[in-house]
């Protein structure tokens, strides 16, 4: 006999995974966001009651925790603590990225891993979700000190991973630098060649377009959504948060697609170049933060622009928002002052970049919003393209894959419009949520109760 099951209220569903998960802040923020708009979607459906599917969902598969010693360039002996959130394999191996930063912890790690579900279900690739990473700091660090850290990170995580297994990537901290350390020491541990981490250089097994992928993704995204109602991003003012991988690319392909990149940022601050940007001043930038590794002030003093010192960019008046550094750096205030300033669309390349009460806040004023886990599906969608490269032992051409991920970010735009529109409006969170649960709940329960 089946036994009836209640519908899902929110507020219970969250007290109960609160008291599961004490002090996960991010990780709570996370799945209330999926959960508010899932929620009502599953009580209509109640295989999905029945099979217990989001309280499965949001219980990690498993999560490993490990210290990683290392020895400074003074011979002192440091300690740090490396993770790997192994999320979800319903639809592929676990894949995700490694993050490097010193406010890395668990918390962070299971949001990055959970929303991961959703994203990579949206790709339309065979991917499961994870996340991991150490509370290392890179900044300051020698070339050695990162070297021999990426190996004593790897020699532990190698135990976990694996082509069919587990297939981390780069994100916050982790660039083509710390991959490759990482990957020489996989293939030394196991001697093997196998295409176990994406984001590697082209001369062994990476992409074209990898590192561009991300940040060409979002801008991708935000043209399809400005299309779907009749619009485009050329001519537009474009705000653009962080300078690192994602915001780089992104500002990048929305010069291409004719908009005005009038900001970047990084830690320390926000420049604001109202003549906007060009190629040689995003060289200089890609060189600065990729290769110098430097601050984003050194621009407006090259450039003769204005630098705003411990300063968000979301008060420059602008026509499209592009927050691409970190979670929670856009809040209420700031949705608030873009909402005053007629913003028209704001797309997510970060990861949770935009708190629970500035989407709100968007909603309301019928702001269009795309949430990361749909517009910076580039990145994740074209590791997956490095994966079956790897597998097949060819490279695809620079253009065929361009194409590719321009199809995929199309697709993902459409899932969300099937599953967000009401009465002509789409709601792009509640549209990739759904699109992404169903994929992964069917196969779920496909397996039975494992
Ligand atoms: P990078 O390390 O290349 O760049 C991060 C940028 O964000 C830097 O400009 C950095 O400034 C800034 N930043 C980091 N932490 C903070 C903070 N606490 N406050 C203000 N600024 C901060 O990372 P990525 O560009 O790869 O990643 C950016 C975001 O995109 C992350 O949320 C990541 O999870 C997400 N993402 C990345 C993908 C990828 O392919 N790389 C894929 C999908 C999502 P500073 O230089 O001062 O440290």
């Amino acid at each position: 006999m089946t036994i009836p099951s209640a519908n899902l209220k929110l507020d219970e569903f969250m007290q109960g995974l609160v008291k599961r998960n004490p002090g996960e802040l991010e990780f709570h923020q996370a799945v209330e966001e999926v959960a508010a708009s899932v929620i009502p979607f599953i009580n209509e459906r109640p295989k999905y009651i029945e099979n217990r599917i989001l309280e499965r969902m949001t219980e990690p598969d498993r999560t490993i925790i490990f210290r990683v010693c290392w020895e400074d360039d003074n011979g002192q002996i440091r300690t740090n603590r490396g993770y790997r959130v192994q999320f979800n394999n319903s639809i592929g191996p676990y894949k995700g990225g490694l993050r490097f930063h010193p406010s890395v912890n668990l918390s962070i790690l299971k949001f990055l891993g959970f929303e991961q579900t959703f994203k990579n279900s949206l790709t339309t690739l065979p991917m499961g979700s994870g996340k991991g990473g150490a509370d290392f700091n890179p900044k300051g660090k020698s070339e050695r000190e990162i070297m021999r850290f990426c190996q004593a990170f790897m020699t532990e995580l190698s135990k976990h991973i694996g082509e069919n297994v587990d297939v981390p990537a780069g994100d916050i901290g982790v660039g083509a630098r710390e991959i490759s350390y990482m990957f020489g020491q996989y293939k030394r541990l196991k001697n093997e060649f196998t295409g176990t981490l994406t984001g590697k250089a082209l001369e062994f097994g990476g992409s074209l377009i990898r590192k561009e992928a991300t940040g060409y993704g979002c801008a991708y995204f935000m043209e399809e959504m400005l299309k779907h109602q009749g619009d485009s991003i050329q001519g537009k003012n474009c705000i653009v948060s962080g300078s690192g991988n994602v915001a780089q690319f992104c500002a990048q392909k929305i010069m291409h697609l004719g908009g005005k990149v009038l900001t970047l940022s990084d830690s320390s601050g926000f420049i604001h170049d109202p003549d906007g940007l060009n190629e040689e001043k995003l060289e200089y930038i890609i060189d600065l933060k990729t290769n110098r590794r430097g601050r984003i002030s050194e621009f407006a003093e090259k450039y003769k622009c204005e630098f705003h010192e411990g300063k968000r960019p979301w008060a420059i008046k602008t026509d499209l928002a592009f927050p691409c550094a970190t979670q929670n750096e856009l809040e209420l205030p700031d949705a608030k002052q873009l909402i005053k300033n007629k913003c028209k669309a704001v797309a997510e390349g970060a990861n949770m970049p935009t708190t629970k009460e500035a989407i709100d806040a968007f909603h309301n004023a019928k702001i269009i919003f795309s949430p990361g886990k749909a517009s910076n599906a580039g990145g994740v969608s074209v590791s997956g393209l490095e994966m079956t490269q790897n597998s097949i032992r060819l490279s695809w051409q620079r253009e065929e894959l361009d194409e590719r991920l321009k199809v995929i970010m199309h697709d993902i735009h459409q899932q969300c419009v099937n599953h967000g529109t009401d009465k002509d409006q789409v709601d792009y969170l509640k549209g990739a949520n759904i699109a992404g649960f169903v994929k992964v709940a069917e196969a779920m329960m496909a397996y039975g109760v494992i």
